[in-house]
């Protein structure tokens, strides 16, 4: 993938930050508060972190929300009235300082909404998002960004990348049409960038796993009840790593009121007992082995033989976040590991 290189200074990019909130574009990008960093909507460089290693929650509530509004509706005299959203107004969005594997797990996200049929909201929303990554300098034991196609310097995904060069510049690569437009009207903040190298100044992170034995390993395994079991023994189907996840796009539909009210989209995870339960008491994945597989069989089997992506970045997050220390770098790897 080519990319046009430019580098800007620290000073400079607070100010391209300014001009953008000038011009009526809101940006999300990652705080400190506490001991915690996450997503959070900024008013300038000095309240963006830069030092983390990775947010506790994903960047993809941008496009894809928590809690989403589809269309409200109000029934009087045996009719009902159905007021649509408004697309042209959501609000020009930029996502600024996440990851590059959070930058590529909005490609896993566009390759499940536009799958069967476009979702209409989440393009809309994507149409106004432009994503301003930043790469990794440092990584944890957690991270495996290359163990499935990514790296800390990787540009896929991003509009722009920046990395930080450590003497004062931000390297600068103009990966999309999106990330050029966005040096329109901010040409001087930027300088020529070639030659600057950015290969030192990354986090370096180990292939864990080879990625060519997942799939064989998991269709291997699928009815080794036994197997599935001792992976998930610790699993409390609390759907921590479902909700921290970049790429993990299970919903529900709710509606809010009575004779008026809205429809709602909320983030559901099949980790849950009751994701998969039909309306008659059956379920067909009553044990939450069952859930455990369906998590990894769907993220490195389903998603890249329907998709063609991979439902994992490696960024993490899920095993960070959960309460027992379950940790799908491991799990991953003893599958990808055992013998035929
Ligand atoms: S966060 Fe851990 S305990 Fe909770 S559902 Fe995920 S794997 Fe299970
Ligand atoms: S499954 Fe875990 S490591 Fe993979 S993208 Fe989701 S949160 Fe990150």
């Amino acid at each position: 993938m080519e990319s046009e290189k430019r580098s800007i200074g620290r000073e400079a990019l607070a100010e391209l930050i300014s001009q953008w909130r000038s011009a009526g574009k809101r940006v999300l990008a990652p705080k400190r508060s506490g001991d915690k960093v996450d997503f959070a909507w900024v008013a300038s460089l000095e309240e963006i972190s830069l030092d983390h290693v990775q947010t506790v929650q994903s960047p993809k509530a941008a496009l894809f929300p928590r809690v989403e509004e589809l269309f409200s509706f109000r029934s009087a005299d045996g009719r009902v009235e159905v007021r649509e959203r408004d697309l042209g107004a959501l609000p020009e969005t930029v996502v600024f300082g996440l990851r590059p594997c959070d930058a590529a797990a909005f490609t896993a996200l566009k390759a499940i909404f536009n799958w069967d049929s476009p979702d209409s909201l989440f393009s809309a929303r994507l149409a106004r998002t432009t994503l301003v990554a930043v790469a990794c300098s440092s990584a944890d034991e957690y991270c495996f960004c290359t163990s499935v196609g990514g790296g800390p310097g990787a540009i896929a995904g991003s509009d722009i990348l920046l990395t930080d060069l450590g003497d004062g510049d931000f390297l600068a690569e103009i990966v999309s049409e999106k990330g050029r437009l966005m040096l329109q009207g901010a040409e001087a903040l930027f300088r020529p960038g070639a030659g600057r190298e950015k290969e030192r100044c990354l986090a370096r992170v180990e292939k864990a796993f080879d990625l060519e034995k997942v799939d064989p390993g998991l269709a291997r395994r699928f009815d080794d009840d036994a197997f599935w079991a001792g992976q998930s023994l610790r699993c409390l189907g609390c759907g921590a790593c479902a909700y921290v996840c970049p790429t993990c796009a299970c919903f529900d539909i709710q509606d809010e009121g009575g004779i008026t009210g809205k429809r709602l989209r909320c983030w559901d995870s099949c980790g849950f007992g009751l994701f998969t339960l039909h309306t008659s008491g059956h379920n067909p994945r009553p044990l939450q082995s069952q859930r455990w597989r369906q998590r990894l069989m769907h993220k490195f089997s389903y998603m890249p033989e329907r998709q063609g992506v991979l439902g994992c970045v490696g960024c993490g997050r899920c095993s960070r976040a959960c309460p027992v220390d379950m940790n799908i770098l491991e799990h991953i790897r003893a599958i990808a590991e055992a013998r035929p």
